[in-house]
């Protein structure tokens, strides 16, 4: 005799006490996602478009996107305003690149091209840019104009949320 129960996956979370579910939003279609922090290093994607939710690069938001991202962020949003045209924006690239590595699984790092995302750029009153802006809770809470290298942001980083 079986018992029904027996055909059942059950799942063990053995570690339940130490895990924090982040949510963690979709850049490309905007969904929330919930995702225990001790996966972070699993490849997480998106339930709805499969996207991934912790990229190794920045991922660009515009217009559309943007609202979401940071309203739907769990995780401190570092956004560089930036254009093509600028170039120290084009010579402070790979650093935040380096730096959005650096901060795997603790901060977002995004990027606005202010040529496209012509809206979000006036909403935020970037003057000048390179403009780094870092969002909590969907709130601004510092921001750095001027080209910065990958240590350098860390360091602001770090004096801004203590870890
Ligand atoms: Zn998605």
């Amino acid at each position: 005799m079986r018992f029904r129960g027996e055909n059942f996956p059950v799942r063990v979370y053995s570690d339940a006490m130490s895990q924090t579910i982040v949510d963690l939003p979709c850049a490309s279609c905007g969904a929330r996602n919930r995702v225990p922090d001790d996966r972070f290093g699993d490849v997480p994607v998106c339930g709805r478009c499969s996207a991934k939710l912790l990229p190794d690069h920045p991922v660009a938001l515009d217009d559309a996107s943007f609202g979401k991202y940071i309203a739907r962020s769990g995780l401190p949003v570092l956004v560089d305003f930036w254009a093509e045209w600028c170039g120290p924006c084009k010579a402070m690239a790979p650093q935040f690149e380096a730096a959005a590595r650096e901060h795997f699984g603790q901060v977002l790092f995004a990027k606005v091209d202010t040529e496209a995302a012509v809206q979000t750029a006036q909403q935020f009153g970037i003057q000048s840019i390179p403009t780094l802006v870092l969002f909590k809770g969907g709130a601004e809470v510092a921001r750095q104009s001027g080209a910065m290298p990958a240590a350098k942001i860390a360091q602001w980083l770090g004096s801004i949320q203590p870890r």
